[in-house]
Parts: structure tokens; C-alpha cells; sequence
């Protein structure tokens, strides 16, 4: 089962990793945007960590609802409101169990998945950060890896693709040659949680 202190150890290892990433994501953005994808993400991820500190939510839930108002509030582009929306969703899906199991996050992370297409109108295949979410989202309930893997081929399978949402829309043809800045980060967020899998809580039961 999966509680409240792996749902914790899944957004410190997002944001490490975009710490990590971020000069990447923002080189993507930059051939493809306006290139501050990966200051956006670090900024978000680091803004997340110190409200979960704060206010230590309680339940796998509350730890995510409080992950995505915090990147709405924080992040000023597009990608802030779709992960806020992705993760609040798949939060409010989660509701107030104190363990959830892999089936279940399945489940509400793929209403999650389904809020963020509502909100960016984004369709498979648009070169957007839903060509990684929706395959992981179909992963997942196999396993976390599985997701994992899923998102990585997902983001990957975006460099021939002609970007028709976001920014990136704007260069049509010229878009295509390069892997999309936002599906590259859902594959972070994805590796993440395939992370927090392996380490340890450290706290008990
Ligand atoms: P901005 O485009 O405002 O500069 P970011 O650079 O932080 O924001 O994020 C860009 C990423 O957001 C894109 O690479 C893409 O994956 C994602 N994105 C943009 N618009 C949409 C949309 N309508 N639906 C889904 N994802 C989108
Ligand atoms: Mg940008």
C-alpha cells in the first residue's frame, strides 16, 4: 500500500529531479518556446516541498491537493494550472484514505490525466505533455516501472511529431525534430514515482 510519506517522497524526487533536469528542460523549451520550462518546474517543485514541510498534509489526498494548488499559485505558465490540475484532480480522486493502493492511484491519476486534456483541449499526438501522461496512466496499473517506462517512450515518440498546442504551435513545421519540454517533464514525474517505490519512509508503519 502506498501512504502518505511515499506520496511525499514522490514530489521531493520530482523535484530533485527537476533540479537536476532543469537546463535540459529549458534547452527544450528554448528550441521549441520561450525557454523557461525548466525554471517554471524548479520554481513550482521547490515552492511544493516547502508547503508540504509546512503543513504536512495528512493521507496520500491531501499531500497531492495541497502539491497542485501550490503549482497553480507558483507557476505562471501554461505548464503550472496543467500539473496544479493534474495533481489536484488525482488528489481529489484519492480523497481521505490514509493508504491507497496501486490500482487506486490508477485510477484517479488517470482522472487526473483526463482533467489536464480538458483543460488544454490537448488531443494524443498534439506534441504535448499528454503524449507521456496518457501511456503512463494506461501503465500504471501493471506497475510503477511500467509507467515509468511508458512515459519515457511517450515523451521520446514526440520529436517527429508537428506540435499543435501551447506555444510550440505557434513554429508549426518547424516545431518537429524535438523532443517536447512538458512530455520530458511528465516522464520526470513519472520516473519519481517509480523512485519513491525504492526508497525507504524511514517512518515507521
Ligand atoms: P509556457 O508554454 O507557458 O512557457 P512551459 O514552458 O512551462 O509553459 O510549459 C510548456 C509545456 O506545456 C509544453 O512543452 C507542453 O508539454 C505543455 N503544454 C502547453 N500547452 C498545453 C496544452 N494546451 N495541453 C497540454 N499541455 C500543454
Ligand atoms: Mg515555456
Amino acid at each position: 500500500m502506498l501512504d502518505t510519506d511515499f506520496f511525499r517522497r514522490w514530489m521531493a524526487a520530482t523535484a530533485a529531479a527537476v533540479d537536476r533536469e532543469a537546463s535540459r528542460l529549458t534547452e527544450l523549451d528554448a528550441a521549441i518556446g520561450d525557454a523557461d520550462h525548466g525554471g517554471n518546474m524548479r520554481r513550482g517543485f521547490h515552492a511544493v516541498t516547502a508547503v508540504l514541510d509546512r503543513e504536512s498534509p495528512a493521507g496520500p489526498g491531501a499531500v497531492l491537493t495541497t502539491a497542485g494548488r501550490q503549482l497553480i499559485s507558483t507557476v505562471g505558465g501554461a505548464s503550472g494550472p496543467l500539473y496544479g490540475t493534474l495533481l489536484r484532480r488525482t488528489g481529489k480522486a484519492l480523497g481521505e484514505a490514509r493508504e491507497v493502493s496501486t490500482a487506486d492511484l490508477a485510477e484517479a491519476f488517470g482522472e487526473g490525466v483526463a482533467a489536464v486534456a480538458q483543460l488544454g483541449g490537448a488531443q494524443p499526438g498534439d506534441k504535448t505533455m499528454l503524449d507521456a501522461l496518457l501511456p503512463a496512466s494506461e501503465k500504471l496499473r501493471s506497475s510503477l516501472t511500467a509507467a515509468r517506462d511508458a512515459a519515457l517512450a511517450g515523451a521520446e515518440a514526440t520529436v517527429p511529431l508537428r506540435a499543435r498546442k501551447g506555444r510550440a504551435s505557434y513554429l508549426g513545421e518547424r516545431s518537429i525534430g524535438h523532443q517536447d519540454p512538458g512530455a520530458t517533464s511528465a516522464a520526470l514525474l513519472m520516473e519519481a514515482l517509480a523512485e519513491a517505490a525504492t526508497t525507504s519512509g524511514g517512518g515507521g508503519a
